[in-house]
């Protein structure tokens, strides 16, 4: 069932979402070489405590830390710990805060140092992706509309779309219906209404867009061990389209 939300409730998610932005904008001004994934995470931990929220992710389904991590051919889900990060990796940064009690939800792609021009490119043409995407995000419009927006811009860069995993609705819970995928076809899926929440969060392969998880249970990888980089936002479907609430 997709629930709608009310204004009110709309302005609570707001309030979350700004906490999420505002940890990933710490991330983005904190990271560099020789930190490891682990100093980043209690970084954005604290930050999001110190709102008064927390982190999401925290024990979701087990996970053992408040960010996810995922440096170079990690697409997503990737652990914090004691991987230091080099000058050259791009590193994608997940974070979800919980807040009055609403989540919000949002990741970008952050480049440790001087990156490759095809690094750079692979971060901007993902984060394009997902305002292509939302172009279509407006009452009326389906699902489909925006997942095929998605795709068509990444895919005209050669790009792999990543499949497996998708999209979602959120509110207070982190993982709602519906799901999102980043690929689909136009004028197909569920229609947007006023009042839905969904984060969007376009995962884009440098290569194939096929993965695999490694034993951990949680780091998903290219197949092909090429980059992958994600950028996500949490935004509500408004009359006069998409609002999102996790940039700040
Ligand atoms: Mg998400």
């Amino acid at each position: 069932m997709i629930l709608i939300k009310s204004d009110s409730e709309i302005e609570l998610m707001y309030e979350s979402g700004q906490i999420t932005g505002g940890a990933l904008a710490l991330a983005e001004e904190s990271i560099r070489p020789g930190m490891t994934t682990g100093e980043l995470d209690s970084l954005i931990e604290k930050y999001i405590r110190s709102h008064g929220a927390r982190p999401s992710f925290k024990n979701y389904n087990g996970f053992p830390a408040s960010a996810c991590i995922s440096v170079n051919e990690v697409i997503v889900h990737g652990i914090p710990g004691s991987r230091v990060l080099k000058e050259g990796d791009i590193v994608s940064v997940d974070v979800g805060s919980y807040y009055k009690g609403y989540h919000s939800d949002a990741a970008r792609t952050f480049a440790v140092g001087n990156v490759t021009d095809e690094a750079k490119k692979l971060i901007e043409v993902t984060k394009q992706s997902f305002f292509e995407g939302i172009k279509a995000a407006y009452p009326g419009m389906r699902l489909g509309d925006i997942g095929s927006r998605v795709q068509a811009y990444a895919e005209s860069f050669g790009y792999g779309v990543v499949r497996d995993m998708v999209g979602h609705g959120i509110g207070r819970a982190l993982h709602e219906a519906p799901d999102v995928p980043n690929f689909g076809t136009e004028g197909r899926g569920i229609r947007l209404l006023e009042g839905m929440c969904i984060a969007v969060e376009p995962m884009i392969n440098e290569g194939t867009y096929e993965l695999k998880t490694l034993s951990d249970g949680w780091t998903t990888v290219t197949l092909d061990g090429k980059l992958s980089a994600h950028y996500e936002n949490t935004l509500a479907i408004t009359k006069d389209g998409p609002r999102i609430l996790t940039l700040i």
